[in-house]
């Protein structure tokens, strides 16, 4: 087992990724959103992405280019947390911002670092959402993903081998939120009502999630 760097380059390459995913299904988690929110989870995080692309192209444009995987992940946190309103964007924001703390300023991370960063970033998501498992959120996505990540790193595997599981775990985990009764955002105050609706915060988490299989763990 050989560690692959995960370097500012590829964080980059990542979030341009996710930034194209959530563009590509912007409509999807709009419609999922107005099943058992207010039909704006597509646009809150396509807006949010695209100011981030925007953000991370002035910084280089501007020549003070983002040198370690701390300040690019607070970058994007930043950017989120201003651009994005409603319930994802504080969490989103911490997601990123909670990443970047645990990376630091190093340029580059290595697959326990990645992966130790990752699941900060659900702790930062938990504390302020105070979500719990089961509760239909983007936590059922993104918890079965770290501990998928995790497992099959200490497993042995290669970061992109890890990667590709924590994909599926995300997507199993996406998928599981369809029969849950949501205890959290506003999707709880349908009560019963939110039975048999995949969550759109869980979505937008399984493409953070494939996006990272798709970027990380392999040269391009
Ligand atoms: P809003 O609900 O304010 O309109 P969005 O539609 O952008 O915000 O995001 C909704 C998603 O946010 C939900 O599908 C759910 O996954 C996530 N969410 C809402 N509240 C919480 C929470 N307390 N903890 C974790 N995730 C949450
Ligand atoms: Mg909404």
């Amino acid at each position: 087992m050989t560690d692959t760097s995960v370097d500012v380059e590829a964080l980059d390459r990542w979030i341009r990724r996710f930034a194209e995913e959530v563009s590509k299904n912007k409509d999807l988690l709009t419609d999922l959103d107005s099943a058992i929110g207010d039909a704006d989870h597509g646009s809150n995080m396509d807006r949010g992405m695209s100011a981030t692309v925007a953000a991370l192209d002035e910084a280089s444009s501007q020549g003070r280019p983002l040198t370690t995987a701390g300040a690019l992940l607070k970058t994007v946190g930043m950017t989120v947390v201003s651009s994005i309103g409603g319930a994802s964007g504080p969490l989103y924001g911490t997601l990123f911002l909670r990443m970047g703390t645990s990376a630091g300023d190093v340029e580059a991370l290595d697959d326990a670092g990645f992966s130790a960063a990752l699941t900060a970033g659900l702790a930062g998501v938990v504390a302020r959402g105070k979500a719990e498992l089961g509760d239909k959120t983007m936590c059922d996505a993104l918890a079965p993903a770290c501990a998928a990540l995790d497992a099959s790193l200490a497993g042995g595997a290669g970061l992109s081998e890890a990667l590709a599981v924590a994909a599926t775990s995300a997507d199993t985990g996406r998928d599981a939120t369809i029969p849950m009764l949501a205890r959290k955002g506003r999707a709880s105050y349908l009560g019963e009502r939110s039975i048999g609706h995949q969550d759109p915060g869980a979505t937008s988490v399984a493409l953070l999630v494939n996006a990272a299989a798709a970027t990380l763990g392999s040269r391009p």
